[in-house]
C-alpha cells in the first residue's frame, strides 16, 4: 500500500491533531489508572466533548452523527488518538460494536432511538454474551427468553460483563429455541438495565478494580420491539458485533506508548551509580520490544491493504490480537524486573514509583489475553486458517 497521505487525508489529520491538542484534558494522566467507578463521570463528560467536536464516531454515516470518514481516515483517527494519549472512551462497546451492528441489523425505529445517545454517552451499554458455562463456546449459552404477549421474559445469568454497574442498557444474547441446534436458537435483545428483575454484582479483580460483573435476570420483561434481527437469528447478529470487536484498534493496540514510558522509566531508575538505561542489556531489551511494536503496526497496515482492496478481514486480526497482548504482558513483566523491590508496592502506595502504576498494569495485562477470543483460540485460528494444520 501507499503509506503517504493524500491532501484530503493530511487535512483530516491536521484538523484532528489541532483539536486533540487543544482539548485532551491535561489531568488525564492523573485519572488514567483510577478504577472505573471513580473515573466514569469524567469519561462520560469527555465523550460528550468529543461528540461536540464531531469526533466520537468518525466512520459513522453523517445521517447518524458521524463524518462518513473512509477507512483510511478512521485509521488516521485511531493513530492520532493513541498518539495524543487521549482518554479511553467509556462508550467504547456501543460506539464500536453495538452502533455499527444496529446500523446493519436494526430497524429504523431502533436506529433513531438508540444511536444519538450512544454518540453522546447519555446512555451507556454493556455486552451480555459470556455466561458461567459459555465463554469460548459462546453458542452453548443458556439464558432463556420466553415469549409472553408483546414481551420476552428473560431468566438466567451473565458473567464478566464489563461496566455493567454503570450501564443503562445491555445487548444480550438469549436462547429462544432450546430444541434447535445451538447456533440456531439464539436471539439478540436490547435490554434496559433499570428493568425490574436485574441484579448486578461487581467482581473484584486482582488489581482491586471492579471492572466487570455478574448480571442476574429474573423474570425480566423485554418489549418485543427490542429484538435485533429475526427471532432465533441472533447468532448472525452476534457475529457481526464480534467482527467489529476483533477488527478494532490499531496494529500495536497501544503497546508502543507503553514502551516509550518504559524507556523513560529506565532513564530515571538509578543503577550502580548511573541509570538502568546505561545498561546495554536494558536498552537491547527495550529495542526488541520496540521492533515488535513496529512489526505489529505494519501488520495492521497489511490488514488495512486487504480492506482497502475490498477483501474481507484476513487472519492478521488474530495475529495482532495474539502478538500485541503477549508483547504487552512481556513489557509489563520487564518493568517489574527493572523496578526490582519497588515492584512490590501496590498501586498508589506511598513511596511507590510512578504511583505504583506499573504493578497495576502488570496485574491487568492478563485480561486482554482472554477477552475478544482467548489467545489459545487465536492460536487455533492461526493454526487452522493460516498454517492449514489439521483440527485437533
Ligand atoms: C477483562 C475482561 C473483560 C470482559 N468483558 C466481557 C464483557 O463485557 N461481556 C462479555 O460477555 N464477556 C466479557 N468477558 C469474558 C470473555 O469473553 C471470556 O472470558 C472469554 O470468552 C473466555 O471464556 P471463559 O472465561 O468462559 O473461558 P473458557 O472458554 O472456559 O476457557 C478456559 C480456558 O480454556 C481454553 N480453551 C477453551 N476452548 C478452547 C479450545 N477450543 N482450544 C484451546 N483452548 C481452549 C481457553 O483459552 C482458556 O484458557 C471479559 C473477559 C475479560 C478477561
Amino acid at each position: 500500500m501507499d503509506l503517504n497521505l493524500n491532501a484530503e487525508e493530511k487535512q483530516f489529520r491536521d484538523e484532528l491533531r489541532a483539536w486533540l491538542s487543544a482539548n485532551v484534558p491535561k489531568d488525564w494522566a492523573e485519572w488514567r489508572e483510577k478504577p472505573l467507578e471513580e473515573s466514569f463521570p469524567y469519561l462520560r463528560a469527555w465523550q460528550r466533548k468529543l461528540h461536540e467536536g464531531r469526533w466520537a464516531a468518525v466512520s459513522w454515516p453523517k445521517e447518524y452523527g458521524g463524518r462518513a470518514a473512509p477507512l483510511m481516515e478512521q485509521i488516521i483517527f485511531d493513530e492520532e488518538y493513541s498518539r495524543a494519549r487521549a482518554p479511553v472512551l467509556t462508550g467504547y462497546s456501543a460506539l464500536l460494536l453495538l452502533g455499527p451492528t444496529l446500523m446493519y441489523w436494526g430497524t429504523d425505529e431502533q436506529k433513531k432511538r438508540y444511536l444519538p445517545k450512544i454518540l453522546t454517552a447519555d446512555e451507556t451499554w454493556c455486552q451480555g454474551y459470556s455466561e458461567p458455562g459459555s465463554g469460548s463456546d459462546l453458542a452453548s449459552l443458556q439464558t432463556r427468553a420466553v415469549e409472553e404477549g408483546d414481551y420476552f421474559v428473560v431468566n438466567g445469568q451473565k458473567v464478566w460483563t464489563s461496566a455493567a454497574q454503570h450501564a443503562d442498557w445491555i445487548f444480550l444474547l438469549v436462547r429462544t429455541d432450546p430444541d434447535a441446534p445451538k447456533h440456531k436458537g439464539i436471539s439478540y435483545l436490547l435490554v434496559d438495565m433499570h428493568s425490574p428483575g436485574i441484579t448486578v454484582r461487581p467482581l473484584v479483580q486482582i488489581t482491586g478494580a471492579r471492572g466487570f460483573n455478574e448480571v442476574f435476570f429474573e423474570d425480566v420483561r423485554v418489549p418485543k420491539k427490542n429484538l435485533v434481527g429475526e427471532k432465533n437469528q441472533g447468532w448472525q447478529v452476534a457475529i457481526t458485533t464480534l467482527m467489529f470487536e476483533r477488527s478494532g484498534g490499531g496494529g500495536d493496540r497501544g503497546v508502543a506508548g507503553q514502551i516509550r514510558e518504559l524507556a523513560a522509566l529506565a532513564r530515571r531508575l538509578p543503577r550502580g551509580g548511573a541509570t538502568a538505561w546505561d545498561d546495554s542489556a536494558v536498552r537491547q531489551k527495550i529495542a526488541e520490544f520496540q521492533c515488535e511494536a513496529v512489526a505489529l503496526r505494519y501488520t495492521g497496515y497489511r490488514q488495512l491493504t486487504r480492506r482497502l482492496k475490498g477483501l474481507p478481514p484476513g487472519p492478521e486480526g488474530s495475529m495482532m490480537k495474539l502478538c500485541a497482548t503477549e508483547l504487552n504482558l512481556r513489557v509489563q513483566t520487564f518493568a517489574m524486573e527493572l523496578l526490582g523491590p519497588y515492584s512490590q508496592f501496590e498501586y498508589r502506595a506511598p513511596f511507590a514509583l510512578d504511583k505504583g502504576r506499573w504493578s497495576y498494569r502488570m496485574l491487568g495485562a492478563r485480561g486482554p489475553t482472554i477477552y475478544a477470543g482467548t489467545n489459545q483460540i487465536q492460536h487455533n485460528i492461526i493454526g487452522e486458517r493460516v498454517l492449514g494444520l489439521p483440527k485437533g
